[in-house]
């Protein structure tokens, strides 16, 4: 009697896709009529054990193919995972179009069941790679409230893309300047749909979005390190740096991402001779964050000089929490998180050490907002982009309400 025999599945890692595994050491084996699908993280870049912390393995997106399209079972083992958090993984069977949540897992185990496919695509969580990335740009080509430009480059020579928005019929000055940049770690990936959402509502018809387009100019860099999306790196760029710690001394830095973010905002901000005409008030760093919870943000604790922030920018802080929690129930739902921030290795320290306290720019109000993998708007349902593209809405209105109320909050004393 001939062996039963046909060809086992085979994992694949795609270019540009956000894709990561180990596959030198991940495996399919026969487990009766199924396989065993055992998906080995690799570190960003296939770097070696011991360069990176073990706690930045967060990140597995393959395709599985060669399937039979008449169905296959596969017994799928996430293994030397760099997290122990129960997220919910995804799939797609259409080469990554649309993707759903695999809903019955335990722990880094979980079965699917294919049929009509020869290819099954599975990630940690929606993946996000540079084709997705470059068609949504391309919705916001043409329009005349976006101006699309280049602030440098990456290590392998992507474009970090920035997106101006404002109402051009509106002359410039008097006008504040809000700055936004996502995924400074890459596959921190709520961030990219929180811009997408955000920007979708600017351009959209919304009352308010075209208030805040009058009032302020909205700088957008929808995806700081492009490399590491390329690669599929959880947190760190072609080289295997972790750039959102660049800033523990950015004027030092030679790290192409950093020098990028950091000249921008330079550029806008100015000098203390000559301060640039609208410099940026309103920063936010955007994240994402292993995390029961909804979205947050990260306040600073207010012992200035000794660490945290001054009194004022803790303040800003405040009304801007409070302005997104009065328009967004995904984040008032959650609870924030205080930072010591004592070693100040972020943005914001920066823009509170350099801009706010010498002046003589005004309080600028930066800080850092974390997406989470797990929790959704509705008891017991994951979070889908959807969720994070409406949660970039909500960002908006808090946005234009911040605005608004700025002028009298910047000078409490009057
Ligand atoms: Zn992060």
């Amino acid at each position: 009697m001939p062996a039963l025999c046909f060809a086992a599945p085979v994992i694949r890692v795609l270019p540009e896709e956000q894709m990561r595994i180990n596959l030198t050491e991940s495996t399919v084996q026969p487990e009766g009529k199924a396989w065993d699908v055992r998906l080995v993280l690799s570190n960003d870049n296939d770097l070696p054990d011991g360069i990176l912390p073990n706690d930045f393995r967060r990140w597995w997106h393959v395709e599985i193919g060669e399937l039979r399209p008449e169905g296959e079972t596969l017994n799928v083992h996430i293994e030397n995972a760099g997290y122990r958090a129960g997220i919910t993984p995804v799939r797609s069977d259409d080469g990554g179009t649309s993707w759903t949540r695999i809903a019955e897992h335990s722990g880094h185990s979980f079965i699917v069941h294919t049929k009509g496919t020869t290819s099954v695509r599975l990630a940690k969580w929606y993946p996000y790679g540079m084709g997705q990335f470059n068609s949504w740009l391309a919705t916001t080509e043409g329009d005349p409230r976006v101006t699309r430009s280049t602030i440098g480059r990456s290590v392998e020579d992507r474009p970090i893309v920035l997106l101006s928005m404002t109402d051009p019929a509106v002359p410039p000055s008097g006008k504040t300047r809000i700055w936004i940049h996502s995924a400074v770690h890459p596959a921190e990936n709520t961030t990219y749909f929180q811009c997408e959402g955000l920007v979708r509502w600017l351009l959209g018809d919304s009352a308010e979005a075209k208030e805040l387009l009058r009032l302020a100019i909205v700088d957008l860099v929808p995806m700081a390190n492009p490399d590491g999306v390329a690669h599929g790196n959880y947190r760190t760029n072609a080289k295997g740096v972790n750039v959102e710690v660049e800033w523990k001394a950015p004027y030092d830095s030679a790290v192409p991402e950093a020098v990028a973010l950091r000249s921008a905002i330079e550029e806008r901000m100015g000098t203390a001779q000559a301060p640039g005409s609208n410099p940026i008030e309103v920063l936010l760093n955007l994240h994402a964050a292993h995390s029961s919870g909804g979205p947050f943000h990260i306040l600073h604790e207010t012992a200035w000089p000794e660490r945290g922030v001054a009194q004022v920018v803790r303040t800003l802080e405040d009304q801007w929490v409070g302005f997104l929690n009065a328009r967004s129930p995904f984040a008032r739902a959650s609870r924030n998180d205080i930072s010591s921030f004592s070693i100040r290795q972020y943005v914001e320290a920066m823009m509170h050490d350099r801009y706010s306290i010498p002046g003589p720019w005004k309080p600028v109000m930066a800080i850092t907002m974390e997406g989470t993998y797990q929790k959704g708007r509705s008891a017991g349902v994951p979070c889908t982009p959807d969720d994070y593209r409406l949660f970039g809405e909500e960002t908006g209105f808090a946005l234009r309400d911040y605005v608004v109320w700025l002028p009298e909050g910047r000078d409490p004393e009057n």
